[in-house]
């Protein structure tokens, strides 16, 4: 046996050792899962000097024993990790985390991978899709237009402004017809967010992916403001689901950091059979390589020891939101309060099928909530105003999923460049205030809030 072949012997059994993790990881709940992913006590005592917690490879590159590692390596041949713009033992940790987290209880088989962000990780995710192909008719994209400002952004100028690729915007995502008729040969990825930052829309995941993949297009689902401890698109027929895991995922807010999850053999009418057979461990070693969106080490394992108290978390911040959505319903200086957990909320019956806490049949639906404040003429934003600043606990700043409450003026942050006609695309008006609801006490947060109302 040469060198090389014992060194792609050796590969097979780090696979192997890999799988078996993962298979003993599938045996657990969720909690547990998140907690201890792929990471043991055997690996800690072999490989880590024995620390009980995932170490920061703080390093930019492997060395190897001799030229045939090396080559068995680089050529693909057998696991490695090489250089940090391509993979690190860190953030694969966390990768390896999100993904069974993402197939939680389905049995479906995919691969995770983690970015400097989430527009990277949407990017990343989005991309590859529309790759130059001359049998097909021009490209186009079909995008909820209620998705994240830097979404609308990313679409619209970048691909559609810049590239020349046709945007088709949903207006009604509960209207399935809209994306019925949007849908066509040309189409190269179907994208939503569920539910939409900061408007809390939603859409029918499992009736939209049946709709793209008859015009043999992907689903990516930003996923973001639900998280995997309320619902997995990928049960639904979702071939992509993306975090900006800056947000709920690292509560705690030490760093900004996105993931991406991609089911193995997803559909796509464009794109290599590596590519659709395993997106996220394809795009890793090719066009995320070229790229260089990588995630530094120490911003993966700060990601991952938040992402093992996401579903607490997620209990404590879901029962306070609808606390304090009920409370801003009921007040007299509040015109609206958009939340998924109450009764007016459009698509309630969307919201009790898809969000439920994780092994819990409990409906359960986030920390977010948006809430319009009474004016008098509908451009005004005079009493908005007074309330935001008249907040003194709860932050004022474009952020969320922060165990600190924080209240955003999205028309004036977040959705700021997008102007007038791209805020009315997406729902945004002058009057509304997007609160993210933190862990503190809800007593505490309507106390703030219910002052900040009465100074108007
Ligand atoms: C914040 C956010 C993003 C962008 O993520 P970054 O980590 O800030 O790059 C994308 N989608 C949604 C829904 C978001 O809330």
């Amino acid at each position: 046996m040469t060198n090389l072949q014992s060194w792609i012997l050796k590969g097979q059994e780090m696979i192997k050792d890999r799988e078996r993790r993962i298979l003993r990881a599938k045996k657990w709940k969720f909690d547990t899962v998140a907690t201890h992913g792929l990471y043991d006590l055997q690996q800690a005592i072999t490989q880590n000097n024995g620390s009980i917690m995932e170490p920061v490879y703080m390093s930019p590159a492997q060395a190897y024993t001799d030229s045939a590692e090396m080559e068995a390596a680089l050529s693909y041949q057998m696991p490695t990790w090489c250089y940090s713009r391509i993979a690190n033992p860190s953030t694969f940790f966390l990768e390896e985390v999100i993904a069974l987290l993402e197939t939680y209880g389905t049995g479906i088989e995919a691969s995770g991978l983690s970015t400097s962000s989430g527009m990277s990780a949407i990017r990343t995710a989005t991309d590859p899709f529309l790759v130059k192909d001359d049998s097909l008719p021009p490209p186009n994209i079909v995008s909820c237009a209620k998705v994240y400002g830097g979404t609308f952004q990313q679409f619209w100028v970048r691909r559609h402004e810049e590239q020349g690729v046709e945007v088709r915007w949903i207006h009604d995502p509960f209207d399935l017809n809209e994306w019925e008729a949007a849908i066509d040969d040309g189409t190269r990825y179907v994208f939503g967010e569920f539910p939409s930052n900061p408007s809390l829309s939603i859409f029918d995941i499992e009736k939209v992916a049946e709709l793209a993949h008859l015009k043999n297009a992907p689903l990516i689902v930003d996923s973001t403001c639900a998280s995997p401890a309320l619902t997995r698109p990928l049960a639904y027929g979702a071939d992509i689901v993306v975090h900006s895991a800056s947000k709920v995922i690292s509560t705690s807010g030490t760093s900004i950091s996105g993931l991406l999850v991609a089911r193995k053999n997803l559909i796509s009418k464009v794109g290599c059979n590596e590519m659709k057979a395993d997106f996220a461990t394809w795009a890793k070693l090719w066009p995320y390589r070229d790229n260089g969106p990588s995630l530094h080490p120490m911003g993966a394992i700060l990601t991952l020891n938040d992402l093992r108290t996401l579903r607490m978390r997620i209990v404590q911040m879901s029962k306070s939101a609808l606390t304090v959505s009920k409370f801003l319903q009921s007040h007299s200086k509040v015109s609206m309060v958009s939340y998924p957990g109450l009764e007016s909320f459009k698509g309630r019956d969307l919201a009790n099928k898809y969000l439920k806490l994780v092994d819990s049949d409990e409906p359960m639906f986030g920390y977010m909530l948006m809430v319009e404040i009474k004016e008098s003429d509908s451009d005004s934003s005079i009493n908005t105003r007074k309330f935001f600043d008249g907040l003194d606990m709860i932050w004022r700043a474009t952020d969320l999923g922060r165990v600190k409450t924080i209240a955003t003026l999205n028309a004036i942050s977040t959705h700021q460049q997008q102007g007038e006609e791209g805020r009315k695309l997406a729902g945004i008006s002058p009057n509304a205030v997007r609160i993210s609801i933190g862990i503190e006490d809800p007593q505490d947060i309507i106390a703030d809030l219910d002052r900040a109302l009465n100074n108007i």
